[in-house]
Protein backbone atom coordinates (compact mmCIF):
# COMPACT_ATOMS: atom_id res chain seq x y z
CA UNK A 1 0.00 0.00 0.00
CA UNK A 2 2.89 2.00 -0.22
CA UNK A 3 1.92 4.29 -3.48
CA UNK A 4 -1.41 4.58 -2.75
CA UNK A 5 -2.99 8.20 -2.27
CA UNK A 6 -4.70 8.07 1.02
CA UNK A 7 -7.17 11.01 0.27
CA UNK A 8 -7.88 12.84 -2.58
CA UNK A 9 -5.94 16.22 -2.34
CA UNK A 10 -7.17 19.32 -3.79
CA UNK A 11 -3.78 20.08 -5.11
CA UNK A 12 -4.13 16.92 -7.44
CA UNK A 13 -7.27 17.89 -8.54
CA UNK A 14 -6.42 21.01 -9.56
CA UNK A 15 -3.10 19.87 -11.30
CA UNK A 16 -5.49 16.90 -12.78
CA UNK A 17 -7.83 19.45 -14.11
CA UNK A 18 -5.07 22.60 -14.96
CA UNK A 19 -2.20 20.48 -15.89
CA UNK A 20 -0.18 22.16 -13.09
CA UNK A 21 -0.07 23.65 -9.61
CA UNK A 22 -3.00 26.58 -9.38
CA UNK A 23 -3.35 28.67 -6.24
CA UNK A 24 -6.55 30.82 -5.01
CA UNK A 25 -5.94 34.58 -4.89
CA UNK A 26 -8.23 36.08 -1.72
CA UNK A 27 -10.13 38.97 -2.91
CA UNK A 28 -12.60 40.74 -1.11
CA UNK A 29 -15.62 41.88 -2.81
CA UNK A 30 -17.33 44.31 -0.16
CA UNK A 31 -20.15 42.15 1.06
CA UNK A 32 -21.77 42.24 4.06
CA UNK A 33 -23.61 39.02 5.85
CA UNK A 34 -27.59 38.58 6.89
CA UNK A 35 -25.93 38.38 10.74
CA UNK A 36 -24.62 41.65 10.34
CA UNK A 37 -27.04 43.72 8.51
CA UNK A 38 -30.05 43.19 10.60
CA UNK A 39 -31.49 41.05 8.19
CA UNK A 40 -31.00 37.81 10.47
CA UNK A 41 -29.73 39.76 13.56
CA UNK A 42 -27.07 41.45 14.92
CA UNK A 43 -25.05 39.11 16.21
CA UNK A 44 -21.67 37.63 14.47
CA UNK A 45 -21.33 34.14 14.46
CA UNK A 46 -19.84 33.29 17.57
CA UNK A 47 -16.57 32.23 15.73
CA UNK A 48 -16.38 34.74 13.45
CA UNK A 49 -14.32 38.09 13.73
CA UNK A 50 -14.84 41.81 12.57
CA UNK A 51 -12.95 40.72 9.01
CA UNK A 52 -16.09 37.68 8.83
CA UNK A 53 -13.93 34.63 8.56
CA UNK A 54 -11.58 36.72 5.32
CA UNK A 55 -7.79 36.96 5.02
CA UNK A 56 -6.41 39.73 7.05
CA UNK A 57 -3.71 40.26 4.19
CA UNK A 58 -5.74 41.72 1.62
CA UNK A 59 -5.47 45.65 0.50
CA UNK A 60 -8.91 46.75 0.90
CA UNK A 61 -8.08 49.99 -0.08
CA UNK A 62 -7.41 48.40 -3.92
CA UNK A 63 -10.59 47.89 -5.84
CA UNK A 64 -10.94 43.66 -7.15
CA UNK A 65 -8.92 43.68 -9.97
CA UNK A 66 -5.82 45.30 -8.25
CA UNK A 67 -6.41 42.88 -5.43
CA UNK A 68 -5.60 40.08 -7.74
CA UNK A 69 -3.56 41.78 -9.88
CA UNK A 70 -1.28 42.29 -6.40
CA UNK A 71 -1.40 38.27 -5.50
CA UNK A 72 -0.54 37.25 -9.17
CA UNK A 73 2.32 39.27 -9.01
CA UNK A 74 3.62 38.03 -5.52
CA UNK A 75 2.66 34.07 -6.76
CA UNK A 76 4.33 34.48 -9.77
CA UNK A 77 7.85 35.98 -8.67
CA UNK A 78 8.13 34.10 -5.30
CA UNK A 79 6.83 30.53 -6.11
CA UNK A 80 6.78 30.54 -10.50
CA UNK A 81 2.61 29.96 -10.57
CA UNK A 82 1.06 30.91 -13.59
CA UNK A 83 -2.92 29.90 -12.89
CA UNK A 84 -4.70 31.10 -10.30
CA UNK A 85 -8.27 31.45 -8.41
CA UNK A 86 -9.72 34.50 -7.66
CA UNK A 87 -11.52 34.18 -3.90
CA UNK A 88 -13.93 35.93 -2.72
CA UNK A 89 -13.94 34.74 1.06
CA UNK A 90 -14.62 37.38 3.52
CA UNK A 91 -18.11 37.89 4.66
CA UNK A 92 -21.17 36.20 2.62
CA UNK A 93 -20.45 36.56 -1.36
CA UNK A 94 -23.78 35.81 -2.37
CA UNK A 95 -25.66 38.20 -0.34
CA UNK A 96 -26.08 41.12 -2.44
CA UNK A 97 -28.54 42.10 -5.62
CA UNK A 98 -28.39 39.61 -8.25
CA UNK A 99 -26.28 42.84 -10.73
CA UNK A 100 -24.37 43.58 -8.06
CA UNK A 101 -23.07 40.02 -6.97
CA UNK A 102 -22.65 39.65 -10.75
CA UNK A 103 -20.75 42.63 -11.61
CA UNK A 104 -18.19 41.98 -8.97
CA UNK A 105 -17.42 38.33 -9.97
CA UNK A 106 -16.98 39.16 -13.40
CA UNK A 107 -14.63 41.76 -12.27
CA UNK A 108 -12.14 39.22 -11.98
CA UNK A 109 -13.28 36.32 -14.22
CA UNK A 110 -11.44 37.09 -17.27
CA UNK A 111 -7.85 38.96 -15.68
CA UNK A 112 -4.91 37.19 -16.93
CA UNK A 113 -4.44 33.57 -15.94
CA UNK A 114 -7.75 33.27 -13.50
CA UNK A 115 -8.83 29.91 -14.73
CA UNK A 116 -12.13 29.39 -12.01
CA UNK A 117 -13.81 31.28 -9.27
CA UNK A 118 -14.59 30.23 -5.67
CA UNK A 119 -17.20 31.93 -3.74
CA UNK A 120 -17.72 31.52 -0.19
CA UNK A 121 -21.25 32.02 1.17
CA UNK A 122 -24.06 29.92 3.33
CA UNK A 123 -26.71 27.62 2.71
CA UNK A 124 -29.64 30.40 3.23
CA UNK A 125 -28.02 32.80 0.91
CA UNK A 126 -27.87 32.06 -2.15
CA UNK A 127 -31.50 33.32 -4.71
CA UNK A 128 -32.44 31.36 -7.62
CA UNK A 129 -31.10 33.66 -10.14
CA UNK A 130 -28.12 33.69 -8.84
CA UNK A 131 -27.20 29.90 -8.70
CA UNK A 132 -28.62 29.30 -12.34
CA UNK A 133 -25.91 32.01 -13.27
CA UNK A 134 -22.97 29.83 -11.59
CA UNK A 135 -24.50 26.94 -12.43
CA UNK A 136 -24.25 27.91 -16.90
CA UNK A 137 -20.58 29.67 -15.58
CA UNK A 138 -19.54 26.04 -13.91
CA UNK A 139 -19.86 24.73 -17.78
CA UNK A 140 -16.66 26.76 -18.96
CA UNK A 141 -15.00 27.72 -15.30
CA UNK A 142 -14.05 25.97 -12.35
CA UNK A 143 -16.76 27.62 -9.87
CA UNK A 144 -16.19 26.76 -6.37
CA UNK A 145 -19.20 27.15 -4.18
CA UNK A 146 -18.04 27.36 -0.43
CA UNK A 147 -20.69 26.77 1.64
CA UNK A 148 -20.29 27.15 5.38
CA UNK A 149 -22.53 24.54 7.03
CA UNK A 150 -20.22 24.25 9.82
CA UNK A 151 -22.78 21.84 11.39
CA UNK A 152 -25.32 19.42 11.33
CA UNK A 153 -26.72 19.81 15.02
CA UNK A 154 -29.54 22.56 14.67
CA UNK A 155 -28.69 22.74 18.16
CA UNK A 156 -25.53 23.77 17.93
CA UNK A 157 -26.10 25.83 14.83
CA UNK A 158 -28.29 28.05 17.20
CA UNK A 159 -25.90 28.24 20.34
CA UNK A 160 -23.45 29.83 18.04
CA UNK A 161 -25.76 31.88 16.06
CA UNK A 162 -25.47 31.03 12.75
CA UNK A 163 -29.14 31.98 11.54
CA UNK A 164 -29.56 28.52 9.25
CA UNK A 165 -30.81 25.15 10.23
CA UNK A 166 -29.81 21.76 8.73
CA UNK A 167 -33.48 21.60 6.60
CA UNK A 168 -32.08 25.05 5.00
CA UNK A 169 -28.80 23.39 4.01
CA UNK A 170 -30.74 20.21 2.66
CA UNK A 171 -32.77 22.45 1.02
CA UNK A 172 -29.83 24.32 -1.29
CA UNK A 173 -27.89 21.06 -1.92
CA UNK A 174 -30.77 19.24 -3.33
CA UNK A 175 -31.46 22.47 -5.57
CA UNK A 176 -27.76 22.32 -6.61
CA UNK A 177 -28.18 18.83 -8.11
CA UNK A 178 -29.46 20.77 -11.10
CA UNK A 179 -25.63 21.62 -11.36
CA UNK A 180 -23.26 18.82 -12.05
CA UNK A 181 -20.65 21.17 -12.78
CA UNK A 182 -20.88 23.50 -9.73
CA UNK A 183 -17.74 22.23 -7.02
CA UNK A 184 -19.65 22.60 -3.71
CA UNK A 185 -17.63 22.27 -0.91
CA UNK A 186 -19.21 21.91 2.48
CA UNK A 187 -17.28 23.49 5.77
CA UNK A 188 -17.20 22.25 8.78
CA UNK A 189 -16.21 22.94 12.20
CA UNK A 190 -14.89 20.18 14.32
CA UNK A 191 -14.87 21.58 18.39
CA UNK A 192 -18.00 24.06 18.57
CA UNK A 193 -19.82 24.33 21.69
CA UNK A 194 -21.71 21.45 22.96
CA UNK A 195 -21.72 19.56 19.83
CA UNK A 196 -20.80 15.87 21.26
CA UNK A 197 -18.20 13.92 18.90
CA UNK A 198 -21.07 11.37 17.51
CA UNK A 199 -22.58 14.68 16.17
CA UNK A 200 -19.61 15.52 14.37
CA UNK A 201 -18.99 12.71 13.20
CA UNK A 202 -22.63 12.08 11.86
CA UNK A 203 -22.24 14.66 9.17
CA UNK A 204 -20.37 12.44 7.16
CA UNK A 205 -24.08 11.51 6.10
CA UNK A 206 -24.34 14.68 3.62
CA UNK A 207 -21.74 13.76 1.29
CA UNK A 208 -23.62 10.02 0.91
CA UNK A 209 -26.56 11.86 0.24
CA UNK A 210 -25.92 14.84 -1.48
CA UNK A 211 -24.01 16.72 -4.17
CA UNK A 212 -21.31 17.61 -2.55
CA UNK A 213 -17.96 17.72 -3.90
CA UNK A 214 -15.42 18.57 -1.74
CA UNK A 215 -14.81 19.49 2.14
CA UNK A 216 -12.85 21.52 3.96
CA UNK A 217 -12.10 20.80 7.66
CA UNK A 218 -11.85 23.27 10.32
CA UNK A 219 -10.89 23.33 13.81
CA UNK A 220 -12.73 25.75 16.15
CA UNK A 221 -10.12 28.49 16.29
CA UNK A 222 -10.58 30.68 19.13
CA UNK A 223 -10.28 33.96 17.99
CA UNK A 224 -10.01 37.33 20.33
CA UNK A 225 -13.16 39.78 20.28
CA UNK A 226 -15.62 37.21 19.06
CA UNK A 227 -18.38 35.23 21.00
CA UNK A 228 -16.25 32.24 21.11
CA UNK A 229 -13.65 34.62 23.48
CA UNK A 230 -16.42 34.93 25.92
CA UNK A 231 -17.35 31.39 26.33
CA UNK A 232 -13.53 30.37 26.74
CA UNK A 233 -12.81 32.95 29.20
CA UNK A 234 -15.86 31.83 31.26
CA UNK A 235 -15.25 28.43 31.26
CA UNK A 236 -17.71 27.34 29.19
CA UNK A 237 -15.66 26.39 25.63
CA UNK A 238 -12.77 24.24 26.00
CA UNK A 239 -10.49 23.90 22.67
CA UNK A 240 -10.72 21.22 20.93
CA UNK A 241 -7.19 19.02 21.45
CA UNK A 242 -5.13 17.60 18.47
CA UNK A 243 -5.28 14.16 19.34
CA UNK A 244 -9.07 14.28 19.65
CA UNK A 245 -9.43 15.86 16.11
CA UNK A 246 -6.64 13.58 14.34
CA UNK A 247 -8.74 10.96 15.21
CA UNK A 248 -11.98 12.56 14.29
CA UNK A 249 -11.15 13.78 10.95
CA UNK A 250 -9.56 10.15 10.44
CA UNK A 251 -12.60 8.52 11.23
CA UNK A 252 -14.70 11.43 9.25
CA UNK A 253 -12.30 10.37 5.89
CA UNK A 254 -13.11 6.86 6.16
CA UNK A 255 -16.29 7.49 5.93
CA UNK A 256 -16.64 9.81 3.00
CA UNK A 257 -16.41 9.01 -0.65
CA UNK A 258 -13.08 9.36 -2.35
CA UNK A 259 -14.33 11.29 -4.86
CA UNK A 260 -14.77 13.76 -2.60
CA UNK A 261 -12.33 16.78 -2.74
CA UNK A 262 -10.72 17.55 0.50
CA UNK A 263 -9.64 21.06 -0.08
CA UNK A 264 -8.62 21.36 3.62
CA UNK A 265 -7.68 19.41 6.74
CA UNK A 266 -7.60 22.07 9.34
CA UNK A 267 -7.49 25.72 9.56
CA UNK A 268 -4.65 27.97 10.22
CA UNK A 269 -5.49 30.90 11.90
CA UNK A 270 -4.67 33.84 10.15
CA UNK A 271 -1.14 35.06 10.79
CA UNK A 272 -2.53 38.60 11.63
CA UNK A 273 -5.45 37.13 13.17
CA UNK A 274 -5.64 37.16 17.21
CA UNK A 275 -5.58 33.16 18.25
CA UNK A 276 -6.27 32.45 21.67
CA UNK A 277 -6.41 28.60 21.53
CA UNK A 278 -5.89 26.26 20.49
CA UNK A 279 -2.19 26.76 20.68
CA UNK A 280 -1.76 24.39 17.65
CA UNK A 281 -4.44 26.45 15.76
CA UNK A 282 -1.76 28.28 14.32
CA UNK A 283 -0.14 25.92 12.18
CA UNK A 284 -1.19 24.50 9.17
CA UNK A 285 1.05 21.11 8.39
CA UNK A 286 1.09 19.53 11.80
CA UNK A 287 -2.35 18.56 12.34
CA UNK A 288 -2.18 17.59 8.49
CA UNK A 289 0.76 15.62 9.05
CA UNK A 290 -0.79 14.28 11.81
CA UNK A 291 -3.29 12.95 10.09
CA UNK A 292 -1.62 11.58 7.34
CA UNK A 293 0.63 9.68 9.34
CA UNK A 294 -2.88 8.06 11.42
CA UNK A 295 -4.19 7.14 8.24
CA UNK A 296 -0.87 5.19 7.19
CA UNK A 297 -1.02 3.68 11.20
CA UNK A 298 -4.33 2.48 10.87
CA UNK A 299 -3.26 1.25 7.06
CA UNK A 300 -6.26 3.05 5.51
CA UNK A 301 -7.40 5.62 3.39
CA UNK A 302 -10.21 7.78 2.18
CA UNK A 303 -13.74 6.10 1.60
CA UNK A 304 -12.40 2.62 3.15
CA UNK A 305 -16.06 2.14 5.60
CA UNK A 306 -17.93 3.41 2.77
CA UNK A 307 -19.66 0.79 1.64
CA UNK A 308 -19.26 -1.07 5.47
CA UNK A 309 -21.52 1.46 7.00
CA UNK A 310 -24.21 2.36 4.13
S1 LIG B 1 -19.19 33.53 9.68
FE1 LIG B 1 -20.07 34.42 7.84
S2 LIG B 1 -22.28 34.46 8.26
FE2 LIG B 1 -21.27 34.23 10.24
S3 LIG B 1 -21.04 36.33 10.99
FE3 LIG B 1 -19.16 35.77 9.94
S4 LIG B 1 -19.41 36.54 7.89
FE4 LIG B 1 -21.45 36.46 8.83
Amino acid sequence: MKNLKRYNKFSDFLKQRFGEKVYRITVDGGFTCPNRDGKKGKTPCLYCDERGSGARHIDITLDLQNQYLKGRKILKEKLKINKFIPYFQSFTNTYADFQTCVKRYEAVLNLPDAVGIAIGTRPDCVEDKLLDYLGDLSREKLVILDLGIQSTTDRVLEIIKRGHTVKDTIKFLKKAEKYPDLHIVAHLIFGLPTETRKEMLNSHKLFLDYKLDGVKFHQLNILKNTGMEKLYLSGELKPIELDFYVNLVTDFLERIPFRIVIHRLSARADNHSTLIAPEWGKFHHKPSTLIEKELIKRDSYQGKLVDKIK
